[in-house]
């Protein structure tokens, strides 16, 4: 946790906060916080600051919260990535989420196993667990948007033209001759396939609305690793 994150609830009075539960533990225990101590704050979808320890015990910690800086600017991306599996669900939020994406939609393929879409951990708290996660880890705070469409040719065809309107747009595609792109100064739409990949019918969809196939190289790569690599390779650090 390089910073923690805040929530509006959080404040008991302006400036002021009180948190129990998993922040208190990491303040208490891993950061061994004593009164008089700054911490790296940061409220969700609002500024970055530092907090001064007031009061620390067993159950609750009191915080004097000043914020004054605006948050890490965000990548100017629209992720699209065929469901994952729960384990690497989570994985992938948290990653894509420190990487700085904003806007993610999970949408169905082919390859995407049907029960996927039971899993608990896509029900909007857990997602957002993730999410704060990823904001914690990357000292960020604003949440990312995260929609879930589970039919994938209705998605292309209807909505998929006004989502990555003016951005290029990009199939992330082993089997193909272009690599994939290096340093864009553009919104990108990104479309970034399931475990066993994208069948030869949605990339031939993707590419009827305009996506390239781009690849990465012959390795073949988890999503989770092609995911970092496919966003430095976009927007290199400057
Ligand atoms: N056997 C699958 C195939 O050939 O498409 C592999 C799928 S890979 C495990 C999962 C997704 O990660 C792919 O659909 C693609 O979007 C992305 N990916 C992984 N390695 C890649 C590479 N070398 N080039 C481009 N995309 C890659």
């Amino acid at each position: 946790m390089n910073l923690i994150l805040l929530e509006s609830s959080d404040f008991v009075a302006p400036g002021r906060a009180v948190l129990f539960g998993r922040r208190h533990q990491h303040i208490t225990e891993v950061h061994r916080a004593q009164a008089g101590e700054q911490l790296k704050v940061g409220l969700v979808n609002g500024e970055i600051g530092h907090a001064t320890v007031r009061q620390a015990d067993a159950e609750r910690v009191e915080l004097d919260v000043a914020l004054h800086q605006a948050p890490p600017p965000a990548l100017p991306l629209t992720m699209v990535l065929a469901l994952p599996r729960p384990k690497m669900l989570k994985r992938t939020i948290q990653h894509a989420t420190a990487l700085g994406v904003k806007k993610l939609y999970l949408v169905n393929a082919y390859r995407v196993e049907k029960s996927y879409w039971q899993s608990p951990w896509l029900t909007e708290d857990k997602l957002r667990e993730q999410c704060i996660l990823g904001l914690e880890q990357a000292v960020d705070t604003i949440m990312p948007q995260i929609e879930l469409r589970k039919r994938f040719k209705p998605f292309v065809e209807d909505e998929l033209p006004a989502i990555a309107a003016d951005s290029l747009k990009l199939v992330a595609h082993p089997v193909t001759d272009a690599p994939c792109p290096v340093d864009i100064h553009t919104p990108v739409t990104l479309a970034v396939g399931p475990e066993g990949g994208f069948i030869p019918y949605e990339v031939d969809k993707l590419q009827e609305q305009g996506f390239s196939a781009v690849h990465l190289g012959p390795r073949i790569l988890r999503v989770e690793t092609a995911l970092p690599v496919l966003l430095s390779r976009l927007f290199p650090a400057r």
